[in-house]
């Protein structure tokens, strides 16, 4: 389930990833992401407090990880 106002996607090579995990869960201010036993999780209450901030589409690889800004349509990705 997506928030409000934004989403967050990863490919399922990503979520499996867990150096990726550890530091997405690092990564992220306001704690989208949960480092679940080497598994990403995408903590869902925390969607809409995301600030947009890419720092998670840069500390993944290219194309694993997508903010969709539900609102207006356009993505954060690289
Ligand atoms: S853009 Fe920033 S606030 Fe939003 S999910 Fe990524 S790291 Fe978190």
């Amino acid at each position: 389930m997506a928030g409000t106002f934004i989403d967050v996607e990863l490919t399922e090579e990503a979520r499996d990833d867990a150096e990726l995990a550890q530091k997405l869960e690092g990564t992220c201010p306001v704690d989208i992401f949960a480092n679940r036993e080497g598994r990403t999780e995408i903590v869902e209450e925390n969607l809409d407090e995301c600030v947009l901030c890419e720092l998670c589409v840069n500390a993944a690889p290219p194309g694993a990880v997508r903010v969709v800004k539900l609102y207006d349509d356009t993505r954060l990705e690289r």
